[in-house]
């Protein structure tokens, strides 16, 4: 029998204690909580496991580390979910470290200067933290128009990123609040915050309700927006799992790919239409519970959402309104609400009809909205093939018995549109219908492209959101105490503040709040790069971002960078970003931007915990040292705070006190592990930390950095870094492995995965199930730990009022329920309504829109196995760029042939806002779509060059718009209008 080196070594474990004695020995990585040490596999090779930085699945991988040197990456074939497997990304990853376009030295660029000067990093943290001190002291804000105290400026912004680890996140989340930054933004409001937005309004919470294995338990799984088999390789197997065990695949997108070849049904669809696809299954399901309504769950829909509550009788609808919900404002393209709310009964409770027949009720306001979704006239607007799409309505559609169970799976595809919220409103609701959320195998998964883009953004690296998504102070919040008022929670944020401020943080002074910055405006992500061309932001910090190449209309994006007085870039490379005073076309001579460049270490040379897009955190270990002089962020921001609170000190500021007093006891070189405390927080009255999230008090005795997180590290150890595989749950929660925040809970909503008894709905799946005599739940952590419905009246959506998902929302910016609209740029007329596109999405484009006559092709844009967002890192790494050296467009036969262009030709791509040169790839893969009778075609563009790095191209964002989603907003990426010729 021929073994491989790891096989050997896994089958000679009995045998480790001879290993070890001639320096063979299989690493510790594998059962009882035991943390991955370096331990010598022979005298000069060792083995550590990190987590691959790049896409939201979180794999393991082991790290080969010789002499000091990482000289290999391989899957970890322990992790639960990659089980030894490796993506082309992951498998290249130690090229990241041994890589001769690595920065290794600290860079400087004066103004007007034509090439890069070396420094010291004494020099440049000091001349930094001068630059950061001086423009925010001259530009701020100690009081608004109306005198109120808001402690901010808007003349320094931050952005980025999705890369550092949990700790160093909430590191520079805690010196971005403490400098009274407001413009803060990163990765994720343009990748999935849609799904956020979404998912937050009809079931509570944003991210991934279920996790990668447990996609392997589904009946059928919908891919919709995403293309798991190109972009979450390793998640995609679970799928693949489902499918072996009979389960069905359906993949709904504009192009086919790696995923389509592997579906039981592909269905095409024009890209933007995906409320019009989903609303026709949301009508053939409400069409199918009256014909059959044993093959539904009733009690699910009647008891588990709000579709038996009756609003108020004054709200219309599309049907009555042509494409508008009752209270929009032309003038102000904004809803008053006021008719979207519930009926309230003399006690001020909401009416409800559990019959489901008043014709006010959610149930039938929904039938009423969706009876529009006919099948024809979907397929006229998405330009699916009727036949195609009633097998997917009604393969779907089967998920909707009890012991069935559908999962969704989207990506950035759903949300990348100016109605990317209400896209994704559009799955919750199709799946609570079906009874599928909370359930084994089911559930809405938005996937995040990077590893630690739910981390990130979970410690507050986004303008709205504090640590553990607590909202920040709004300028009318004037105390703790109006905070709370306002919605904010006393206990979490009374521990945030502690976390922040330490000791000095008092109830006499309000716990610090009013050094905190208030919120006065918009400052997402377009918002903040018009800010910085109007010369509002003079300074901006970019950590591990590279907004020239990712930011919509890239050249409106690369024209405001130049105006910067002074830019930091703390990266691994020289991006775009970074270079922008030299790209295509600026004389750099002219150009007066200082930037200072700071080499800063990948993540294979750090420790530190990630959170994957299933909600995993999970600690990842240093291989090696970073090359050069690059350092780690966390180090970074430590010598940074350390010089800004000796300049405060020193010198003094406004609102000063926000930095000397703030609590920063971490070291120097900073530890990494004091941060992850300082994170879960501690019983203050004891110095132990805290068990969860359940011990944190208003009263200022406890102190925790991020409320989620509390239980991620304790007195029982670090959480994240367990690493045992023991599983009695049968689905595969794994929940000794790593730690799922919060609570270590594995399946979120899984209260409503039972009866109103307990009893689960799926025997066969059980993901909770109440145990009378022991009177507790067994099998997941139950959300909302109260007895069944019938004993406690406790509903399972714990988020949500009166514990109920909302099939009918009242939250959102642009109706209470999804109705179709065309793209900003569409080359057709909207066929629900005259409404053409969102009537609320935030437009801020100046230039021409591309209208069809001069731009007639649709475009999408898509992501590749082979790079990352803006291809920054994988440009640089030698398998990658020789696997997907150039930028290209996908162009199908027929609209070759109309123009003109053959396989590989080189093409000129022109929107409103540019153009941009590719290769041609003539593929089937595209085909035109029939849309009510007219030929649509549409192309397929990846978005992953630049010009700078080992590989250049084009920027497929020179020609996006600057049109967003109004309630997450994210631009639209997935949906313009284009022409193509033949360079
Ligand atoms: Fe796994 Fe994603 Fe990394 Fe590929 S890119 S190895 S699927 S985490």
């Amino acid at each position: 029998m021929e073994l491989s080196r790891r096989e050997f070594l896994k089958l000679s474990g009995a045998g480790a204690g001879g290993l070890a004695a001639i320096g063979l020995m299989k690493p510790q990585v594998g059962r009882a909580g035991a943390l991955p040490q370096e331990i010598p596999l022979h005298k000069k090779i060792g083995e550590k496991t990190t987590i691959c930085p790049y896409c939201g699945v979180g794999c393991s991988v082991i790290m080969a580390v010789e002499e000091g040197e990482i000289t290999n990456t391989e899957g970890d074939p322990d992790h639960p979910i990659n089980q030894g497997t490796l993506c082309p990304k992951g498998s290249s990853l130690y090229q990241v470290t041994n890589n001769e376009h690595r920065l290794t030295k600290v860079l400087y660029r004066a103004p007007g200067a034509t090439d890069w000067q070396e420094k010291t990093w004494d020099w440049a943290i000091e001349q930094v933290a001068n630059r950061i001190k001086d423009t925010r002291d001259r530009n701020w804000v100690e009081k608004n128009k109306e005198a109120k105290l808001v402690n901010r400026t808007e003349a320094v912004a931050s952005i980025g990123s999705v890369f550092p680890n949990d700790e160093e996140a909430y590191a520079i989340t805690k010196l971005q609040r403490a400098l009274g930054l407001v413009y803060i933004e990163n990765e994720a409001r343009i990748c999935v915050s849609s799904a956020v937005a979404a998912d937050s309004e009809t079931f509570g919470r944003g991210p991934m309700s279920n996790s990668w294995i447990d996609l392997g338990n589904s009946d059928c799984v919908m891919a919709i927006g995403s293309n798991p088999a190109e972009t979450f390789p390793n998640a995609f197997k679970w799928i693949t799992r489902a499918k072996a065990k009979g389960g069905k695949l359906i993949h709904v997108d504009p192009r086919f790919t790696r995923t389509s070849t592997q579906a039981d049904i592909y269905a095409r669809l024009r890209t933007g239409t995906d409320i019009a696809f989903v609303g026709g299954m949301i009508k053939y399901v409400l069409d199918d519970m009256e014909r059959n309504p044993a093959n539904y769950n009733m009690e699910y829909v009647r008891e588990y959402t709000n579709a038996s509550f009756i609003i108020n009788s004054d709200f219309k609808g599309p049907a009555e309104l042509d494409g508008l919900f009752s209270g929009y404002d032309a003038s102000k393209r904004s809803y008053d609400k006021s008719t979207w709310q519930y009926q309230l009964d003399a006690e001020g409770k909401p009416k409800m009809d559990k019959s489901l027949n008043d014709a006010n009720c959610v149930f039938q306001l929904l039938k009423k909205h969706f009876s529009r979704y006919d099948a024809d006239t979907v397929c006229r607007i998405t330009g699916t093939p009727k036949d195609i799409y009633l097998q997917v309505c009604q393969t779907y559609a089967a998920t909707g018995a009890a012991g069935k169970a559908g999962a969704i799976v989207l990506s950035s595809g759903a949300c990348e549109h100016s109605h990317g919220t209400q896209n994704v409103r559009s799955y919750g609701i199709l799946q609570l219908l079906l009874g599928n959320m909370g359930v084994a195998g089911g559930g809405v998964n938005g996937v995040a492209g990077a590893v630690n883009g739910l981390g990130c953004s979970l410690q507050g690296r986004l303008n709205h959101w504090l640590p553990g998504t607590l909202p920040p102070p709004k300028d009318d919040q004037q105390t703790l105490a109006q905070y709370v008022e306002g919605g904010g929670h006393a206990a979490r944020m009374t521990s945030l503040l502690k976390a922040f401020y330490g000791d000095n943080a008092t109830a006499a002074n309000d716990y610090g709040y009013s050094w905190l910055p208030k919120r006065g405006g918009d400052y997402s992500w377009v918002p903040l790069f018009n800010a910085i061309d109007s010369e509002q932001i003079k300074g901006l910090i970019c950590w591990g971002m590279n907004p020239a190449v990712s930011g919509p209309n890239s050249g409106f994006t690369r024209e405001a960078l130049e105006k910067l007085k002074w830019m930091v870039v703390i990266d691994l490379w020289e991006t775009e970003t970074a270079a922008v005073w030299k790209s295509p076309g600026v004389d750099p001579v002219t150009n007066s931007t200082e930037v200072f460049l700071l080499p800063a270490a990948s993540s294979v040379e750090k420790d530190g915990a990630v959170t994957s897009s299933a909600r995993w955190m999970q600690w990842r270990y240093k291989g090696s040292n970073p090359p050069g002089e690059a350092r780690e962020d966390l180090w970074i921001i430590s010598k940074l705070v350390l010089k800004l609170k000796d300049l405060y000190a020193s010198q003094g500021g406004p609102n000063a006190e926000a930095l000397t007093k703030l609590s920063w006891n971490y070291g120097d070189p900073p530890d990494v592990h004091r941060v992850a405390k300082e994170v879960n927080g501690y019983d203050l009255t004891t110095g132990k930390l805290l068990p969860g999230l359940t011990a944190l008090k208003a009263d200022g005795s406890t102190s925790s950095g991020n409320w989620i997180f509390c239980g991620s590290y304790t007195e029982e150890g670090n959480m994240a870094a367990r690493r045992d595989l023991s599983d009695t749950t049968g689905i595969g929660l794994f929940p000794n492995w790593a730690w799922a925040w919060p609570l270590n809970r594995r399946i979120w909503y899984n209260r409503a995965s039972v009866d109103l008894d307990g009893k689960p709905w799926d025997s066969k799946r059980p993901v909770i199930r109440w145990d009378a005599i022991a009177e507790k739940w067994v099998g997941d952590v139950a959300d909302g730990g109260w007895p069944p419905v019938n004993a406690s009246g406790k509903y399972p959506f714990i988020m949500k009022p009166y514990g109920l998902a909302h099939l009918f929302g009242m939250g959102r910016a642009d109706g209470p329920l999804p109705e179709h609209y065309e793209p900003w740029e569409s080359p057709v007329k909207n066929l629900m309504s005259s409404v053409e596109f969102n009537p609320v999405c935030d437009m801020w484009e100046t230039g021409e829109r591309s209208t069809p006559d001069r731009y007639p092709i649709l475009a999408t844009t898509f992501r590749l196995t082979e790079h990352l967002g803006t291809g920054a890192v994988t440009r640089n790494l030698p398998w990658l760029a020789e696997l997907q050296p150039e930028m290209f467009m996908e162009i199908s036969e027929e609209l070759a042939r109309e123009k003109g262009i053959t396989d590989g030709a080189r093409v000129i791509i022109e929107s409103a806002r540019g153009e941009i040169r590719a290769v041609a790839v003539v593929t089937k893969r595209l085909q035109p779509f029939n849309v009510n009778g007219y030929k649509v075609h549409q192309i397929g563009l990846p978005w992953n060059w630049g010009y700078t790095g080992a590989f250049e191209g084009d920027s497929t964002n020179l020609l996006t718009p600057r049109v967003a989603d109004p309630n997450s907003k994210i631009p639209e990426f997935r949906a313009f209008l284009c022409n193509v010729r033949e360079a």
